[in-house]
């Protein structure tokens, strides 16, 4: 008890005899399939009363205890839980900053988010903060942090909750797939040179600005000059790019502010985007790029003859024989570009940290002050800072500009090797973890045997209610129309307890696929490493990150993978 009171003083300095709790409920879709029409409050209410009678089961339970009082309900209706931006969730936030609340009461973990890294994030970082840590009770989930530290069992919970939204995420995208068939438009923003119809959000119409300078693109491609110069002219004429575009219209923002070199800067890259897309054709191309799962911060490219492409959904922009002869021509140049071009093992991963721009390689050779022999080294850095030490001229005061971000070819193998390594030893360290809750199954997840066995009963209770209605339509009580009616709610609620617990005991065999997982073993396979090879970096990594304080990030492929299981574990 010493302890506890100990703890409690460093949480709270403001109020020293009580909690001030904030209730967090959330109405979920799942929520309003089941209660369909008027029960929507129903379930607020639901866990508004469940969390109220168990603060009052716990102030009763002990007097040396600081009270737990109620400060305030938070709410939001009809959310996925898939990310923090809701309006309750925030004002909680909020208080908390502000130090009106110190204690949070949730339902089940579920309620407060499925998202499990962001949902880390804020159990370790955002209620951590000033040396004050926030409690937080889950009733159903059997955890309050005071008593107990989040364990590699908390963690696979995590783990589970997030099989249960890639679940939902599965069903959106098999809807969008099929609406992409159909040739409707479902991106979240029309490519350059379209808008969305405002008639139908799912067609595109011209946008007459924007197709002025797609039409300009072509013609100078067409007409010899490269993109590297067409972007260049761009930038000349004070012209904002795609992106800056976007955002300028995406919000209405028409004011008379003045627009930032940084928007007006045109890359030959994009140009090179804009040459090479078919939507200028009339034709609609979509799922070229797909999120696999949700906790995937990039998507996947997908194979071009998997794309799905409408012909003639929209008006076109340009011909397609014109299109196509700059599809041609751009297919020649790339050929001969990459001749002298041998490909260096970060070639497409390695990145300037500070404006995000790829890395250029150099090689360079220095001379032996004792020997007098040269050797040749290789070094990187930034493209914008090479591009405007170069063409100063050419591209104006208007350039972006940036600095060296010099590093060695040398020293960047070195730093990559050292981290892959580190990382393969903890994937050793959560193979024997993962081992030792394999010896152990029952306790793996016993959150979830609960939860499975809850809902056995809650199927069991609904069965017996359906039977007494049976009951009460023999004896005449009621109708036959309210008996149906009873009864196909009754049935709908069993069959969606049915689907939950087929999907919690799925998860399980999720957490023990640790095991099985594929990176865990392609780490495994491939040891301890000397020598950087590109397929090692290819297959291992995503980007790498260098900032001009020579601080390095490296983003690995299975980031998302290893997520709240190894970080702390190690
Ligand atoms: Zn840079």
């Amino acid at each position: 008890m010493e302890k506890k009171k100990a703890r409690f003083h460093l949480h709270n300095s403001k109020y020293d005899d009580k909690w001030n709790v904030g209730i967090y409920v959330r109405l979920s879709d799942e929520d309003r399939d089941k209660k369909k029409k008027t029960d929507l409050s129903q379930s607020i209410q639901n866990q508004t009363d469940y969390c109220r009678a168990f603060i009052e089961i716990l102030n009763g339970q002990t007097e040396e205890e600081p009270e737990l009082a109620e400060y305030k309900v938070y709410c939001d209706d009809d959310r996925t839980g898939m990310n923090f931006d809701r309006g309750g969730f925030q004002e909680m936030m909020r208080d908390i900053k502000e130090n009106r609340i110190d204690c949070i009461v949730v339902k089940n973990l579920s309620r407060l988010g499925r998202y499990d890294t962001e949902m880390q994030k804020y159990l370790e970082k955002e209620f951590e903060q000033n040396g004050r840590e926030v409690r937080l009770i889950a009733i159903g989930d059997n955890y309050d942090s005071l008593y107990k530290e989040p364990d590699i069992a908390d963690r696979f919970r995590l783990l589970i909750n997030r099989e249960y939204s890639e679940q939902q995420h599965r069903n959106i995208s098999i809807g969008m797939h099929s609406m992409q068939r159909k040739g409707l438009f479902v991106g979240a923003f029309a490519p350059y040179g379209y808008q969305k119809d405002p008639e139908n959000k799912h067609h595109l119409i011209v946008d007459p600005t924007a197709a002025l300078v797609v039409r300009r693109i072509y013609e100078e491609y067409l007409k010899g000059i490269s993109p590297k110069e067409i972007a260049a002219g761009l930038t000349r004429d004070g012209i904002v790019n795609p992106a800056a575009y976007k955002r300028l219209h995406g919000s209405n923002f028409r004011c008379g502010k003045k627009i930032s070199d940084e928007e007006v800067h045109w890359r030959g890259d994009g140009v090179k985007k804009i040459l090479m897309d078919e939507t200028y054709t009339g034709t609609l191309v979509q799922h070229k790029q797909v999120q696999k799962k949700l906790t995937d911060d990039k998507p996947t490219q997908v194979a071009k003859d998997q794309w799905i492409r409408c012909e003639g959904t929209h008006e076109a922009i340009i011909s397609r024989e014109r299109w196509k002869i700059a599809q041609s021509m751009m297919k020649t140049i790339k050929r001969d570009s990459t001749k002298e071009d041998e490909v260096t093992i970060f070639k497409g991963i390695l990145k300037c940290g500070d404006c995000r721009h790829a890395m250029r390689k150099k090689w360079d050779s220095y001379t032996h002050l004792k020997t007098g022999e040269t050797a040749k080294y290789l070094y990187y850095n930034c493209a914008t800072f090479r591009d405007y030490s170069q063409h100063k001229k050419n591209l104006g005061e208007n350039a972006p500009k940036c600095t060296s971000h010099y590093v060695s070819d040398k020293l960047l193998r070195k730093i990559v090797i050292d981290d892959l390594n580190k990382i393969i030893r903890q994937v050793e360290n959560l193979r024997e973890l993962a081992e030792k809750h394999q010896r152990t199954p029952k306790a793996e997840c016993p959150g979830v045997q609960r939860e499975i066995e809850n809902k056995n009963r809650r199927i069991h209770q609904y069965r017996e209610r359906l039977k007494s209605a049976r009951h009460l339509l023999y004896d005449g009580t009621i109708s036959k129309e309210e008996y149906d009616s009873d009864k196909t709610a009754i049935q709908a609620d069993i069959d969606s307890l049915n689907n939950e617990i087929k999907l919690l005991k799925k998860s399980i065999s999720k957490v023990r696929d640790v095991l099985s997982n594929l990176w865990v073993e392609r780490l495994l396979e491939n040891g301890v490493i000397t020598e950087l090879d590109r397929i090692t970096v290819v297959e291992f990594i995503d980007k790498i990150y260098v900032y001009e304080d020579k601080h390095i990030e490296i983003i690995y492929k299975f980031s998302g993978e290893f997520d709240g299981l190894f970080i702390k574990s190690v």
